[in-house]
């Protein structure tokens, strides 16, 4: 079966075309500018293909509810020009095909449970530290939606004494997402942060911060296993950071088999950051099958 997926994020649309099991036949990542010049770009990658279904996972807020007047529109987003945008809707405009729709790191999530790490487990989380932070939660073997959909990004987090960052979060300032996400980072050390060593202590503050969240994600929901991706992650050497952290705040409260073979609980994706448009395949899919 010839779906569609696309993966919206704040500074790039990855446009493909695939099948249910997965595989990514073509690709094309388009610039996120305002949406009179992206989605033109996006329909005539599109209507190139004879698509029989299309997954969109798109950054948020977005409007999950199917019975919502605004549902498949992205809400309060931080990126202006595409705030109260009816995504869904343009997109149907153009195909008349099964669509499915979910938060970017919820499509995340579903193609690691899906092709990836994940794949087998009923619980799990996927956090994603790139320019903002978001979770994508899948629990009892489903994606965890609820009243909006998690948003465990901007969870509050407990100060690292040594740490005088203010915190960017427009909403909350030291937030989570103020602290430790790609433009936090960026802000705080006023150059990339590819470029800074880990001999600096940004990265000390970084792992306590995320640590905290991780332990938050683990004593509510439980996951069996945690996928971090995001463009902040491709710095391998945050991983033993973090679980380190992550054990030393958790205080030996917790005994379990995951938590003694931490370096395969807290896990890189396994997906070469394809995991969002395989989701999106699966998005497809269930889209196709259901209709
Ligand atoms: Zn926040």
């Amino acid at each position: 079966m010839v779906l569609g997926g696309l993966e919206c994020g704040g500074t790039k649309m990855v446009c493909a075309i695939g099948d249910e099991n997965g595989r990514i036949i073509e690709k094309q990542t388009i610039p996120t500018e305002k949406p009179e010049i992206t989605m033109p770009l996006i329909i005539n990658y599109f209507k190139a293909y004879p698509i029989m279904a299309m997954g969109v996972a798109s950054f948020g807020p977005i409007d999950l509810q199917r019975k919502s007047p605004t549902y498949g529109h992205i809400t309060s987003s931080t990126k202006v020009h595409w705030r109260n945008f009816d995504l869904l809707g343009e997109l149907k405009k153009e195909f008349d095909i099964p669509f499915g729709f979910d938060t970017d790191v919820n499509g995340a999530i579903l193609g690691e449970v899906t092709y990836g790490s994940m794949k087998g487990i009923l619980n799990g989380v996927y956090m994603t530290v790139g320019t903002g932070i978001g979770i994508g939660v899948y629990s009892n073997g489903a994606l965890v939606h609820g009243m909006l959909h998690p948003e465990g990004g901007h969870v509050p987090v407990k100060r690292h004494p040594e740490d005088t960052f203010y915190g960017n979060c427009v909403y909350h300032g030291d937030c989570l997402e103020g602290m430790a996400s790609g433009s936090a980072l960026n802000e705080r050390l006023g150059i990339a942060p590819e470029k800074v060593g880990m001999d600096n202590p940004v990265w000390k503050y970084e792992s306590f911060y995320l640590a905290q969240a991780i332990i938050g994600y683990i004593l509510t929901l439980s996951p069996e296993k945690i996928v971090l991706g995001g463009g902040v992650m491709n710095r391998r050497e945050l991983f033993p950071m973090i679980r380190a952290e992550v054990e030393r705040l958790m205080g030996g409260y917790l005994h379990t088999y995951q938590l003694d073979h931490i370096e395969d609980y807290i896990i890189p994706s396994s997906l070469g950051g394809d995991q969002g448009v395989m989701g999106c395949m699966k998005l497809a899919y269930d889209a196709a099958v259901s209709s």
